[in-house]
């Protein structure tokens, strides 16, 4: 049976901090989806169209991934492209407990899938992509931030 996961996220913008999880996943899995989570009320930054856009030129080079959108439940989407393992990255212990009560909850919902954690790498502790949209906005410089095959096309 195909190892498939979902790493679901807003990805507002994307980060290294997410590209870093998503490639360290990629020899643990047959297929990942990589998906934008479309929330009525959370409202992003940058369009979904621009967000899909650079996670496909961030993953070109990467077969396994496969990068979609998708509104409503976590484990609807997974349960529609026959997913068996949610990806989250912890960075904190704040993000720790977020992700317990949705992982337990999620398992509730659907008994067949596990949510699956990676611990940020050390450097990535304190980034996210919150921090990123401030810094945009204030015309700073992102590109220590941005994945490399995007540097230069985040702009507000
Ligand atoms: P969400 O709105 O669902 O939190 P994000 O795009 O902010 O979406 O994050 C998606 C996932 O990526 C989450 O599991 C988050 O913990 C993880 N993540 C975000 N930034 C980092 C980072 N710097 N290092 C490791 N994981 C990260």
């Amino acid at each position: 049976m195909k190892k498939i996961a979902v790493f679901p996220g807003s990805f507002d913008p994307i980060t290294i901090g997410h590209e870093s999880i998503i490639k360290r996943a990629i020899p643990l899995f047959d297929k990942i989806y990589v998906a934008v989570g479309v929330n009525s009320y959370k409202t992003s930054l940058f369009t979904l169209e621009k967000r899909i856009e650079w996670l496909k030129k961030v993953f070109e080079d990467e077969p396994s991934i496969v990068v979609d959108s998708f509104s409503g439940l976590t484990v609807d989407y997974c349960k529609k492209v026959d997913a068996k393992y949610i990806l989250r990255g912890l960075r904190t212990s704040a993000d720790f407990e977020f992700e317990r009560s949705v992982g337990q909850i999620n398992k509730q919902i659907y008994e067949n899938i596990e949510t699956v954690f990676f611990l940020s790498a050390i450097t990535h502790t304190p980034l996210n992509s919150s921090i990123v949209r401030d810094i945009l906005k204030n015309n700073g410089d992102v590109s220590k931030f941005i994945p490399q095959k995007i540097q230069g096309l985040i702009k507000l």
